[in-house]
């Protein structure tokens, strides 16, 4: 029988979920304290101990739902230095090899993948088969096929599997797409997102084909396309783009160096985007209605997030945003919690349908109709 205390949580937690999923203004976000006075943790296992990963867990330091519980690494010093600071034992470390042992780990719910991208799906198949949860970095795959493919394993599994679109929790961004939703910036017209930095060690597996799956679009022209969908509230219908590249030693054949695209929306709403690993500074997104206008730059970046509107300046406070996700993703998958941009696979598979539709307008130079089958 559920004990009082376990009741209460519950209908504190449901109480809680019910306006977030109307998609109230974050500014209560304070709100979503008393949630997290459940009992439950959702216990984590890192893949891939990189650059991200470190990010992510010292962030989870201070989630209240979400906890790093193990890790999956193919460099042994890099394990023991995570066992250390994450007081983690030795019967919850893997490596690549041996990792689908975790189904038989009760101290692993998921397994967050923070390795290079073509891995994200090999690494979410086998996650899946051996019944923990997934979450996944973004881009969730190299193509289309390969995320459908992730979603059925998910889906056959019977377990999540959510994107690590960590803006989808951000305030300044769930604040403009409330107006927009409230219609306070009425029909959307345009939306612009700016996308880029300028890369450097050229021997890195971002700029290589085999791992990567691409170039610039892949790492970072990928917020300008989700931008373009949470802030315009539809999916693209057509795609042209123009690729240049001024550097082909650096970026060879298959990997892209700066893509402009346009997309098309249903309801004749356009964007104009930009994907580059050439240019510093380019985190910018401007989105425009017959009412009113959003902007924010930087949009993108780990924060401070800086937006302003018709209305003024929004600034709202920063909240490292991989504790936030860490803990509203621990929510969907313990309590069943709705985000209001979804992080689901689904989410993760548009993006790459339409990474796919631009690839394909680069080749042929012609609009491409972006077809969501
Ligand atoms: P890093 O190169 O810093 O880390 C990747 C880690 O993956 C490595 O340290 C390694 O860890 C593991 N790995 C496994 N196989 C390979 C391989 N063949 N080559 C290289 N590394 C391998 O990359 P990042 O952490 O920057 O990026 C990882 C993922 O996270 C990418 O998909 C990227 O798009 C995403 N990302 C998302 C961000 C966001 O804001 N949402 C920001 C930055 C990255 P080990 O030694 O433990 O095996």
């Amino acid at each position: 029988m559920q004990s009082r205390r376990n009741f209460i949580h519950k209908i504190t937690a449901s109480a809680i979920s019910i306006p977030l999923v109307a998609g109230i203004s974050p500014k209560i976000f304070g709100l979503t304290e008393t949630a997290y006075h459940n009992e439950s943790e959702l216990k984590v296992a890192i893949m891939g101990l990189g650059s991200y990963a470190n990010r992510v867990a010292d962030a989870m330091k201070d989630c209240k739902r979400a906890k790093v519980t193990g890790v999956i690494s193919g460099t042994p010093s890099k394990i023991k230095d995570w066992q250390a600071r994450f007081n983690i034992p030795d019967k919850n470390c893997y490596n690549y090899e041996n990792f689908d042992g975790i189904k038989d780990n009760p101290d692993i719910d998921a397994v967050y993948i923070i390795t290079p991208n073509a891995l994200h799906h090999p690494q979410t198949l086998r996650v899946a088969a051996a019944g923990k949860h997934v979450i996944c970095e973004k881009p969730m795959s190299i193509n289309a096929q390969e995320g459908r493919e992730m979603i059925e394993a998910c889906k056959k599994a019977g377990v999540h599997l959510l994107i690590g679109y960590r803006m989808h929790f951000e305030a300044n961004t769930l604040e403009i797409v409330r107006m927009r939703r409230e219609g306070e910036l009425g029909p959307i017209r345009f939306f612009q997102g700016l996308s880029g930095f300028k890369i450097g060690d050229p021997t890195q597996w971002r700029l290589n084909r085999e791992l990567a799956g691409g170039g610039a679009m892949m790492d970072i022209g990928i917020y300008a396309i989700n931008g373009a969908r949470y802030m315009v509230g539809e999916e693209p219908i057509w795609v042209t783009a123009q690729e240049v590249k001024t550097d082909p030693v650096k970026f060879r054949e298959g990997v892209d160096e700066t893509i402009t695209f346009q997309l098309g929306f249903p309801s004749g709403a356009i964007a104009s985007c930009l994907s580059t690993y050439n240019m510093n500074y380019l985190d910018k997104f401007y989105l425009n209605g017959d009412k009113g206008f959003a902007e924010m730059q930087p949009s993108t970046g780990y924060g401070p997030i800086r937006s302003w509107t018709h209305k003024g300046r929004l600034d709202l406070p920063h909240v490292t945003h991989q504790t936030t996700q860490m803990d509203q993703m621990a929510a969907m998958i313990l309590d069943g919690k709705k985000a209001i941009i979804p992080v689901d696979g689904e989410e993760g598979w548009k993006d790459m349908v339409i990474i796919d539709a631009i690839f394909e307008a680069v080749k042929t130079g012609k609009k491409e109709e972006i077809k969501y089958l």
